[in-house]
């Protein structure tokens, strides 16, 4: 190690008055370039350490401006942004699941910016309830008797059986025994929440008499499960609710329906999906599922049933930990009010305008893209036919027609090519298949396209 090479590291605050730096100045928080002149000036001092020899040291030292901006730009990505869903995938779980409606955000910006009657009854002049008014409007959604809103379908599996089947039993199929994402696995919320899970069946069939047979003094709540991201084909049977409410005596029969979807996607050509109502109307006891998958709103968990059981699970002081706040609230109440009218749903409610938006109105917002880029030599672009997914758990097996922007640029893999649409200013996600660089238009929103035309303006 040669400690002289310490001396040749710039001081902090002279590298601040530099032309290259004070460009940076323009584009980022004083703190933020400090910041990142601290990050560079520790990696120079462990190279120094390292004994890395003096040429290497200087050439970093003049492309300083250059390491900052890395530094600056890396910063930048690990925070939330702004990104465009080339991906075809709806509900991207990575990419925040349902987009809020912008103009449900815009309704409530002056509930959630100033005080509200959050829980303060305005008519009688004394306290209220925070879930009163969005609770009655779920239920004449749903056809509930009572519901309840909490932080998500994984609090509202854990409430329930927590109120009802902690240190007794609970009966779940083998079938039924999923895992959502990473941490979410059906045995596990089960296990936390207090309730002894006993499974019955097998992974491709449960029948009728299983579930009667594991019936015990113990058990309390027979819990069914959509397998939201997952199908058995083939040889594979199980029980429905209705038929589990013929034997299921004064036993709680569950139902967690994952996505929650208030429409019926076969009038519009789609495959069956059972909505929340169809769940309801069976006689189950409770349903629950989630706020921002199918049903196209915000991080929640709704759950939907007998009053007597909801006003008991309210009662339980888990309840309170797993609450929801105002802005959860608001966006819930204003998007229940557009499932009043089912054309009005479809219209605002961009998951679903997204996947029941027909091919040609797809097409021509691609159109758009290939024609404001028609002159660029180094673009070869074309419209091709491609599938979209619902994704975020939700129906796995269905393929939905679409229109994929095919870009390749001149010198550039796919590979470097998807590389470049994520690191421009508003981040471009998109999908490579078969060593080509795809953008699936339903995903990408009117407004978006114009970032799309200015990233590969420039290649
Ligand atoms: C997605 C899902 C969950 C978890 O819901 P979150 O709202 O993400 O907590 C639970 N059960 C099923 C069947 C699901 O599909």
């Amino acid at each position: 190690m040669d400690k002289k090479l310490y001396s040749l590291l710039p001081k902090v605050d002279l590298l601040l008055e530099e032309p290259e730096i004070l460009r940076l100045l323009d584009e980022y928080e004083r703190e933020e370039v400090v910041d990142s002149i601290r990050n560079v000036l520790d990696d120079l001092r462990d190279k120094i350490q390292s004994g890395i020899d003096r040429e290497e040291i200087q050439k970093d030292i003049i492309n300083i401006d250059k390491l900052l901006e890395k530094d600056l730009k890396y910063k930048e990505n690990k925070n939330l942004r702004r990104v465009i869903n080339g991906t075809g995938t709806i509900l991207h779980t990575n990419l925040g699941r349902a987009l809020i409606s912008e103009e449900i955000f815009e309704s409530i910006r002056s509930k959630v910016v100033g005080y509200s009657n959050l829980e303060y009854n305005l008519n009688t002049g004394s306290r209220g309830s925070r879930y009163d008014l969005l609770e009655d409007l779920i239920c004449k959604i749903t056809g509930g008797e009572s519901a309840l809103v909490v932080n998500n379908n994984a609090a509202a599996v854990m409430l329930v059986l927590n109120t009802f089947a902690k240190g007794h039993e609970g009966i779940v199929s083998r079938g039924e025994l999923i895992e959502i994402g990473g941490s979410f696995r059906i045995p596990d919320v089960m296990e936390a929440s207090g309730c002894k899970l006993v499974e019955v069946g097998t992974t491709n069939k449960t029948h009728l008499r299983d579930y009667k047979n594991a019936i015990t003094e113990e058990t309390r709540v027979i819990l069914k499960v959509h397998t939201s991201n997952y199908k058995i084909m083939g040889f594979a049977e199980s029980v429905t609710s209705s038929e589990l409410l013929e034997i299921k005596e004064d036993l709680i029969l569950y139902e967690d329906v994952g996505s929650g979807i208030l429409i019926d996607l076969e009038k519009y050509g789609l495959e069956k999906e059972p909505t929340v109502q169809d769940s309801i109307k069976s006689g189950v006891d409770l349903v629950s599922f989630s706020g921002d998958k199918l049903l196209g709103g915000v991080q929640s968990g709704i759950i939907v049933g007998r009053k007597d059981l909801i006003d008991e699970i309210k009662a339980n002081p888990l309840t309170r930990a797993f609450r929801v706040d105002k802005l959860t609230l608001s966006i819930l109440y204003e998007l229940f009010n557009l499932y009043r009218d089912e054309n009005l749903a479809i219209e605002k409610i961009p998951t679903l305008r997204m996947i029941l938006e027909d091919v040609d109105s797809i097409k021509s917002r691609g159109k758009r893209v290939l024609e404001d880029l028609s002159d660029r030599p180094n673009l070869d672009l074309d419209l091709v036919p491609i599938n979209s997914q619902v994704g975020g758990g939700s129906l796995p097996l269905m393929e939905i027609p679409s229109i994929g922007l095919r870009i390749k640029a001149k010198g550039m893999s796919a590979s470097k090519l998807e590389s470049f649409m994520r690191q421009g200013d508003t981040p471009i996600i998109g999908r490579i298949k078969e060593d080509e660089y795809f953008l699936d238009i339903r995903t990408i929103q009117e407004n978006e396209l114009e970032s799309i035309v200015n990233r590969l303006y420039i290649i």
